[in-house]
């Protein structure tokens, strides 16, 4: 069930606390973006291997303003999130604290964690190009700069700009480029794009597919859910378009994360962290990955059948913390090109 943190998901973490105290001698309360069916079974191999019992609230939006309104009195200890600008967004609300842990600094790559120890990536997930096979052949395309070019006028898809994964993108091309050259190529993007944005990111591939736009930009992981999926309409999609792994000559595809973090009001502060360095340990990694078709941060894990089809893309190392940092300024890029 996918709820809203409000009341109801409060009341439900109670009941499920006092239901299960008797039971486990440790318990960790977790706060999670990320759904039931990606984490529970991991969640239970934890459980079996420490005798520490997760309770889990999931929840789609609204988990800051809850850990901000419970302040000290939070029932959390950690939270599950996607993307670094919302793990960034809690830290520099105050929510979460630093944690040290030899085992996370050894498993999860510097650029994917904290320096100051407080979110860690544990999935890594890219954004990258995807085009119509009949309109765009794999050699017309390089770059996320070069999609800023007039010869793609008309041709591009992309979602709107106040989602985080475009954010993320945009903060990047800053962090990268600098802010000034980051700015023309939004603008590019603006100038080029074929639709008023809309929709997912699924959503843009199937434009693709359907010719209302030659190239479209995603995350990774969408593309095998829409070739794995049930829906037909999404596999036929899949099929007409292909992903692009972009700047591939220079610093590498843009990436993300998915990522853990502490709360500042965590009274069961060890077992957080010990689930933390589960979930970025060998036996959670290649399910946690594989289950919504990412990228694990542990080196050496087995990639899902479909993501290791994709190839051995170069990623971008830039630290993602400086991607964060960049997060106000491309919301303001954004809004002065005019990219809504
Ligand atoms: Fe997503």
């Amino acid at each position: 069930m996918r709820v809203s943190f409000g009341l109801f998901a409060a009341a439900a973490l109670m009941t499920s606390v006092a239901g299960t105290t008797a039971a486990y001698a440790e318990e960790v309360n977790l706060y999670s973006y990320r759904q039931e069916k990606l984490i529970r079974p991991i969640l239970d191999e934890f459980e079996k291997d420490t005798g520490i019992k997760v309770n889990v609230v999931f929840a789609k939006k609204g988990m800051l303003q809850r850990l901000k309104s419970e302040g000290m009195n939070s029932p959390a200890d950690a939270i599950l999130t996607t993307d670094i600008s919302r793990l960034q967004a809690h830290k520099a609300a105050g929510v979460l604290q630093s944690v040290s842990s030899d085992k996370l600094n050894a498993n999860i790559p510097s650029q994917y964690r904290d320096p100051e120890g407080v979110w860690y990536g544990l999935t890594v997930r890219s954004r990258v190009i995807f085009f119509a096979k009949d309109r765009v052949k794999a050699e017309e395309l390089s770059t996320y700069e070069d999609l800023a070019d007039p010869k793609w006028k008309g041709r591009i898809c992309i979602r709107s700009s106040s989602n985080v994964y475009n954010q993320s993108l945009m903060a990047s091309m800053i962090a990268n480029l600098g802010a000034e050259a980051a700015e023309k190529w939004a603008a590019g993007i603006k100038a080029n794009l074929a639709r008023k944005p809309q929709g997912g990111d699924r959503d843009q591939i199937k434009a693709a597919a359907a010719g209302e736009c030659d190239v479209a930009v995603g995350n990774t992981y969408y593309y095998g859910k829409m070739v794995n999926g049930k829906d037909e309409a999404q596999k036929a999609a899949a099929a007409k378009t292909a992903m692009f792994w972009p700047n591939q000559d220079g610093r590498g595809a843009h990436v993300n994360i998915s990522g853990a973090a502490v709360t500042k009001a965590s009274k069961n502060k060890e077992a957080a962290i010990k689930l933390i360095e589960f979930l970025s340990g060998e036996k959670a990694q290649k399910f946690y990955a594989s289950s919504n078709y990412e990228y694990p941060v542990l080196a050496g894990v087995e990639l899902d059948g479909t993501v290791a089809s994709w190839g051995k893309p170069k990623f971008d190392v830039i630290g993602l913390d400086k991607v964060a940092d960049s997060q106000v300024e491309a919301v303001k890029i954004f809004d002065r090109v005019g990219w809504r």
